[in-house]
């Protein structure tokens, strides 16, 4: 792992337009369960079922009950970790321009980066169902499951449920970026779900190198990654930074 580090640092000290791809796998270690792998949500529950928005719509009261309303406690105290600083001080060493994100956490942003494409929308907000309001999920009461807005609708997070589209303008804007980046660094995802998970194979048919970090092998890891940091997010790229600052 020590040489994938170094020639990953050497690659990445160069870069000049670094995109990251990151998944649930970056913020375990700021105590959020991922979807897939060991402790992931899905050992508790089906997600194919509960972030499903036909059945959010049909049953919100059993999907807020078991699926949210923990989220929102979990949210509600998570901070960013050593793997999202660090990608924070990529951005202001000039390397790191725009990060991807699968995550509704809004952590990249609590740690500093600036431009962050949400790509699975954000749990930071809550809308009604029936006139739109937005409400911030902070202030959302949860006396009453599910939460109403004022006006008697249902709130909903302002995330991108299994069965919705990705937002049109941050697809194509990914899909630009992936094809304008030299390195894309891709952390913490499995890679199955679509079409974030076809933003590497973007970038590698454009010519970008492709640098995973994972405790586990994905279906990237075999044909697209050009080099794989097998280890958890945040000693990975805390060992990383270390390289990277004594190439400066
Ligand atoms: P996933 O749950 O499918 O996969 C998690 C990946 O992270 C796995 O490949 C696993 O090996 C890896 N991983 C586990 N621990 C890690 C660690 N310490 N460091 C680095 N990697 C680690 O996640 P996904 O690929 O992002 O896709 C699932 C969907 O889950 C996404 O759409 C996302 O919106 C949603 N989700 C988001 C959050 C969040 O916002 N933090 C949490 C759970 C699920």
């Amino acid at each position: 792992m020590q040489d994938a580090i170094k020639e990953a640092a050497r690659e990445i000290a160069e870069a000049k337009n670094l995109v990251v791809l990151s998944g649930a796998g970056i913020s375990v270690e700021s105590g959020i369960p991922p979807f897939r792998g060991p402790g992931g949500l899905w050992e508790k529950i089906d997600p194919m079922k509960y972030a499903n928005v036909d059945y959010f719509l049909k049953n919100p009261a059993e999907v807020w009950q078991v699926l949210i309303k923990d989220m929102k406690e979990v949210l509600d105290h998570a901070q960013p970790n050593d793997a999202h600083l660090g990608l924070a001080r990529l951005e202001r060493l000039g390397i790191l321009t725009t990060i991807i994100t699968q995550n509704v956490d809004g952590l990249h942003q609590k740690a500093g980066n600036t431009d962050v494409i949400e790509f699975h929308g954000t749990f930071a907000w809550q809308y009604c169902l029936d006139c739109s309001k937005r409400i911030p999920t902070s202030e959302v009461n949860l006396s009453q499951i599910p939460p109403y807005c004022e006006c008697g609708g249902i709130l909903r997070p302002d995330c991108v449920f299994f069965g919705e589209m990705i937002p049109t303008q941050d697809l194509y804007r990914s899909q630009q970026l992936s094809a304008a980046c030299d390195i894309m660094l891709v952390i913490g995802t499995s890679a199955l779900v679509q079409p974030s998970a076809h933003m590497p194979v973007i970038a590698k048919n454009s010519g970008a190198k492709i640098i995973e970090i994972n405790p586990a092998r994905t279906p990237l890891s075999s044909q697209i990654s050009d080099l794989i940091i097998m280890g958890k997010a945040a000693p990975s790229m805390n060992s990383l930074m270390d390289e990277i600052n004594s190439l400066q």
